[in-house]
């Protein structure tokens, strides 16, 4: 009989501040007994909603249903700076920028993706707190990333993509410090709460879905035309299953050795006290150099805070230690103070990390893997996008439409095998050590 057993269940690092500023959830729906779905979807995160969202679109009678390891918002979905990006974001490149031609292609679809979590941002009735279609800044430090910022502009120019460049004092007006020297106004990224937009999607969808929560699926069993999901006290009997568990789908052995696991970290200040940080109340800016610094101050339920996010680790084991923690968190204390020094006596409240998942050709890990079984998974560096984008396309393609999307996702190239370890994930650290080092104070 086919059959993918789990063998490492998904760990929280640390803990993440934006579920933390919402009020507790109620208590999660177990998955007991044995149950019955049309559609099973492991994993509630941005790919893993979506689908459920699209799969009810096009069939409302369908029925769904989710499980998910922890709590909705717990997970990376919740855990993000919470840039829903429009334009290309190619961590790789030195300026975000890859070709014309793909980044013109991958715009057209991150719009759609945003497009529809816009939409269930309405149907759901979630405000400006969790999905803010501000746009974003690229901030630029020093001369090499006031050249990214330009080098940018002229490929977005190229691309006939709305734009600003704002000079040092027009940062310094915004983000209320003078440690910025230049910016690159971009209007079409969605600023998220990540763990409010999450939850909102979920909760929005709960009377269509089937979700149950602290169910992690350790178990996928052919059984008949179908499968069957096992968790640790139950099981779900579904006739097709959608992967929405990024990096662990590995972790069933699909994907064996094509999937790179990547942690990044993140702090999250206490409230800051009145008055003291000029500037806008909200704000969110990506470093000019891909392997910098991001900064977001917010504002809305939990006050106003700022959020630092820096460092990337590569751990197949999928899961980082307490003092990877620690050690970003020094780092972020110094990037803050850098940026802050008039805040130099607001305190830090919480520290966490969360697992990305790429793949060595930046593509993403997608379509039938089994009878059945459709993946979701990869997103490389737009997850809250790409993610959504996913989703979207996963079930489709589990239903048998077909659309631009999927006819996107069926032309892209697998991911390529990676090199033998431990040269990958040697290779792969000392490559973003030193990306972190040239990022210097971007
Ligand atoms: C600190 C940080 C900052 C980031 N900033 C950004 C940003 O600004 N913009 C951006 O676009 N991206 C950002 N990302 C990346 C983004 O969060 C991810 O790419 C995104 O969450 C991927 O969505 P997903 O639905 O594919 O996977 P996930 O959000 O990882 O969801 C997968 C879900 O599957 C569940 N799961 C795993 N195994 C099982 C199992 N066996 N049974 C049941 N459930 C299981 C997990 O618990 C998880 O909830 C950031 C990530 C981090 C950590």
């Amino acid at each position: 009989m086919t059959r993918y057993t789990a063998r490492r269940l998904p760990k929280q690092p640390g803990s993440a501040g934006w579920n933390r500023l919402l009020p507790p959830p109620p208590p999660a729906r177990i998955l007991d007994g044995d149950a019955t779905a049309d559609i099973a979807i492991i994993g509630a995160g941005f790919a893993g909603l979506s689908a459920a969202r699209r799969l009810i679109q096009i069939d409302p009678g369908l029925k769904v249903a989710v499980l998910e390891a922890g709590r909705v918002g717990d997970g990376p979905a919740g855990r993000n700076s919470g840039f829903m990006i429009d334009l290309p974001h190619d961590l790789a490149s030195e300026s975000y920028a890859g070709t014309e031609d793909r980044d013109a292609e991958q715009t057209r679809l991150t719009r759609a993706a945003i497009a529809f979590a816009a939409a269930a941002a309405d149907d759901y009735g979630l405000g400006r707190d969790a999905f803010d279609p501000c746009g974003k800044i690229n901030a630029a430090a020093t001369p090499a990333g006031d050249g990214h910022n330009r080098d940018y502009a002229a490929h977005l120019a190229k691309m006939g993509e709305d734009h600003r460049l704002l000079d040092a004092a027009e940062m310094a007006a915004l983000t209320g410090t003078e440690y910025y020297s230049s910016g690159l106004f971009t209007p079409g990224t969605v600023m998220l709460q990540p763990a409010a937009y999450i939850r909102g999607l979920a909760a929005g969808l709960t009377p269509a879905i089937a979700l149950h929560e602290d169910s992690p699926v350790t178990g996928i069993l052919r059984d008949g035309e179908g499968w069957r999901l096992e968790t640790s006290r139950a099981s779900l009997r579904a006739q097709k299953v959608i992967l929405a568990n990024n990096g662990h789908a590995e972790s069933f052995g699909f994907f064996a050795r094509r999937l790179l696991h990547f942690f990044t970290y993140a702090s999250m200040t206490e409230p800051l006290p009145d008055g003291a940080l000029g500037g806008a109340r909200r704000w969110g800016a990506t470093p000019a150099d891909p392997m910098g610094t991001t900064v977001r101050r917010i504002d809305g339920e939990g006050g106003g805070r700022i959020v630092i996010r820096s460092r990337f680790t590569c751990d197949p084991s999928m899961e980082v230690s307490n003092s990877a923690i620690a050690a970003a968190g020094r780092l972020h204390d110094r990037k803050f103070i850098e940026r802050f020094p008039m805040l130099a006596e607001t305190g830090i409240q919480y520290r966490w990390a969360g697992h990305l998942c790429l793949s060595w050709n930046g593509v993403p890990a997608h379509g039938e893997v089994a009878t059945g079984v459709f993946s979701a998974i990869c997103q490389n560096g737009l997850g809250t996008s790409k993610g959504t984008l996913a989703g979207m396309s996963a079930a489709e393609m589990a239903l048998g439409e077909v659309s631009e999307i999927t006819r996107a996702f069926a032309a892209m190239e697998a991911p390529k095998r990676l090199p033998p370890e431990p040269l990958a994930t040697i290779g792969a650290n000392a490559t973003l050590r030193w990306k972190e080092w040239r990022a210097g104070r971007e």
